[in-house]
């Protein structure tokens, strides 16, 4: 591999202002990356966007040629501030932000080694690859995207924190829910008895509802409210919004039918909830569990699976039936203005993609 090339590559990358759906220059740079090197591009148009899910094909070469293709993706958006970054690169071999946005590591550090795999590798198998919009947002990209377009029946998709040779083999289903609690407005200090508050009235429910670990896979979240017009007026509406994750998607569905049960017996509420992404567990015998396994081993790494409780892309094509992993790729601290990644994790992540396309 050439050190140097990844490092320009993802300096570049990270150059590029990342909004979610507002991919367009990350999608123009990687279109013109990939045909240079000698993939077939098309770019899916996504609802909400101006970018869409930009896929490439690039025939196998060598010895591998014949082998089964393997499809190779990450995001294109990074969260905020996306917009003005820099990557610093630092004498201990780390490379961070100016401070003053997030490093994009998450997730140009998978970009990029997928790039500089792909230009490392003599002999490599059938290529396709995704890079999709809008992730950070529950992958409202890929959500769109149809894989019957795909030749691959198996995926890496490079999304995940930690040592490279991590790979996360199940993630939650993750619903969000929102209770409009109605109350009655009314003069607090002329006819308080007139009034029906719905901060209370919401308050109540708030403080009976079980949240945080609920059980042994699923978490409760109210992390949202909002209610009220003025200090002197009883509110006549107060907004709580939440979500729920479980690595069993039954119980989260379950979670939901629960906490709108808790708000109606006490209220009058319009309640809502949307499934964002869906549970998916990858068994650790697949072959592409097997193949992980192996490429960790030819490229000296140690390979460890976990459980995640964040989404990413995968959630979204596991449930159209290809079988994935989400892999870790030199990222740190992500979500933040202080994430940086390391050069030594770039080159081992550049290594271990060298060899699961081998
Ligand atoms: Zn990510």
């Amino acid at each position: 591999m050439n050190t140097k090339r990844l490092i320009n590559s993802f300096c570049e990358l990270v150059s590029l202002d990342s909004p979610s759906f507002g991919e367009r220059a990350v999608a123009d740079y990687l279109a013109e990356k990939l045909r240079a090197l000698g993939f077939e591009t098309r770019e899916y148009a996504i609802e909400g966007g101006d970018s869409g899910n930009l896929y490439g094909y690039l025939p196998g070469s060598g010895k591998a040629s014949e082998l089964p293709p393997v499809l190779l993706c990450a995001h294109m958006d990074t969260v905020e501030p996306s917009r003005g970054k820099r990557a610093v690169i630092r004498e201990d071999g780390t490379i961070t932000s100016g401070g003053d946005t997030v490093l994009g590591a998450d997730d140009f550090a998978g970009i990029a080694a997928i790039l500089e795999a792909i230009q490392a590798s003599e002999a490599h198998r059938p290529i396709e690859v995704l890079f999709c919009p809008a992730e950070e947002v529950y992958g409202k990209g890929s959500a769109q995207f149809d894989i019957s377009v795909l030749k691959s029946q198996e995926c890496y998709v490079l999304d995940l924190g930690g040592k490279v040779g991590t790979a996360a083999y199940k993630a939650p289903t993750i619903i969000s829910w929102e209770a409009k609690v109605h109350g009655k407005a009314a003069h607090a200090g002329f006819a308080p008895q007139e009034g029906v508050h719905a901060i209370q009235l919401a308050a109540k429910v708030i403080a009976e509802l079980p949240l945080g670990r609920v059980d042994g896979e699923t978490t409760c979240n109210a992390g949202l409210i909002s209610g009220g017009t003025a200090t002197n007026i009883i509110p006549d509406l107060c907004v709580v919004k939440g979500e729920i994750r479980s690595f069993s998607h039954s119980k989260a569905l379950e979670r939901a039918v629960l906490v709108k049960a808790a708000f109606e017996t006490r209220c009058e509420v319009e309640f809502s909830s949307a499934v964002n992404i869906t549970a998916y567990e990858t068994p650790l015998d697949a072959p592409v569990a097997e193949r992980f396994r192996e490429a960790c081993e030819r490229a000296g790494l140690s390979a460890e699976f976990v459980p995640t409780f964040g989404g990413s892309d995968y959630n979204h094509f596991a449930q159209k039936g290809l079988s994935g992993l989400v892999i870790a790729c030199a990222m740190n601290n992500v979500h933040s203005r202080a994430e940086f990644t390391a050069i030594a994790e770039l080159e081992n992540v550049t290594r271990l993609t060298m060899e699961l396309i081998r």
